[in-house]
Formats: C-alpha cells, structure tokens, sequence
C-alpha cells in the first residue's frame, strides 16, 4: 500500500491510499476510530450539586467533553505499573468550583496537568442560579473508543477515487453537479475530491460523461475531536492494527 496526504490541517487529514482494496482500508477506519486512545473523565467525585441537573446527567456531560491528549506521558489504566489504583502515569485529575447565577463551561474544569485540558473552552456544562453551586472533583484516563465512545478521537470514512471523463463538453455539467466538480463543463481538478460518486451527471447526460470509481485507490478522510491532531490518529490507529495483527497472528499458532 502506498500513501499521499493530499489536505492536511488541524481538523481533517485526506491520505490517498493505492495499491489497496477496501477492506484494508476498512480495518485502517475502523483502527482509527476504536483502537486509538484518548483522555477521557471517568470519575467524578461530586462535594455539592444543587443545580437543576442530577449528579449522573452532570458526570456524563463531564465524560463526554473531549481533553487535550499526550500519548507519550500518559499509559491506559490496565498497563500502568500502579496496577490499575491510579497514579501520575495513569490518571490526570480536575477541580471545579461554580456559584450562580452564572453558566458553568468547559473551561471551567480546572487541571492538575496543563497538558491535559478541554479542547474547547466554551461548552457549556450547566447553568446555576442564584445561590446554586457544583463542587467536584473529577478523574480522566487514556482508554479506547471500544471501551466508551467518550474515548473515540474522531470521525474517519473513506471513498474510491473518482475517474471521471467528460466525454462531451457541456456548460450544464456545472449546475447540475450538486459538489461543484464540473467548471466550464470540463473537471475542476481543484475540486475533483468532492466528488462523492452520487452520478447525477451520468444521469442526467449519459452520453457526456462517465464516472468510474477506482477499486484499489482509495481516498481515506479522518476528522478529529481534537484530543490528537489528524495525523497522530492515523500513525498510531496503524501502529495498533499492525500490534493486533501480530498478536492474531500468535494466537493462531
Ligand atoms: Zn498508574
């Protein structure tokens, strides 16, 4: 399999992927959303709650912010040397303290590691009114997207290449595209890849253009939440693959 980044920025990476077929592909997706792990809370310890929110719709709210993520400090629980009790290796911890009237927000959770912290400052969490208060302490681990979605780093599909000729040139090509692929009824190449193969210009002019999809060049597109940056999900959901694969591989024998 070779690979090219073709769009790379904070939020999205776009690799071309030839040489393949889907199913690797497939796995590689899959790798990139269950087998890469991430902060996430996972205790919370709650000193006062008099808001209108129970404890449990507050703890999961706090679960399901997505935290900044540092593979190279951080172990899961299960392979940490403390065994699981939870210690600076394993586990980074927050306080919050909030009195209404006032919206409690993302930023709001206050981290013993600045390393580890809300990717957005202004989720809000709950809102308290006058004489409300929430006091807790709240716990964060490194685990996968398996365990809890929580965990998940992001959003990954993948598409075959579009082979597209234009047959006959046509200016109607260009409306009739709902992804603007067409310019001057000839392909835009600059935007060739949003073309998500939906054929409503070789149903509309058969005899113009045809759109073939490419079965061993695939186009792979992961959006982070933003607890990794894109590129880091992608390196570490193939170093994961290939460490499942060979354990598989152990197991058989
Ligand atoms: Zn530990």
């Amino acid at each position: 399999m070779n690979t090219k980044i073709l769009k790379e920025n904070n939020e999205k990476i776009v690799i071309n992927l030839t040489n393949t077929n889907f199913e690797t592909a497939n796995s590689i997706r899959r790798s990139c959303i269950n087998n890469v792990p991430t902060m996430a809370i996972e205790d919370v310890h709650i000193l006062a709650n008099n808001s209108a929110l129970y404890d449990e719709i507050l703890a999961h709210r706090l679960g399901m912010i997505p935290l900044t993520t540092d593979l190279k400090t951080y172990n899961k629980l299960e392979d940490c040397k403390c065994k699981s009790a939870g210690c600076a290796r394993c586990t980074a911890e927050f306080v919050l303290e909030a009195k209404g009237p006032a919206t409690v927000y993302s930023k709001d959770l206050v981290p013993t590691d600045p390393s580890i912290k809300p990717v957005f400052d202004e989720m809000p969490v709950v809102k308290l009114f006058e004489n409300q208060e929430v006091r807790l302490t709240a716990k964060a681990c490194l685990n996968n997207g398996t365990y809890h979605t929580k965990h998940s780093p992001c959003n990954a599909y993948y598409q075959f290449y579009p082979n597209i000729k234009v047959l006959k040139s046509k200016k109607a090509l260009d409306d009739i595209c709902p992804r603007k692929v067409f310019k001057n009824g000839a392909v835009d190449k600059d935007n060739l890849l949003n073309c998500n193969l939906c054929n409503a210009c070789t149903d509309a002019f058969p005899d113009s253009v045809t759109v073939e999809p490419e079965e061993n060049n695939i186009l792979l597109t992961i959006e982070s939440w933003g607890q990794l940056a894109p590129k880091t999900i992608y390196n570490t959901a193939i170093t994961n693959l290939i460490s499942d694969l060979d354990e598989f591989k152990k197991l058989l024998k």
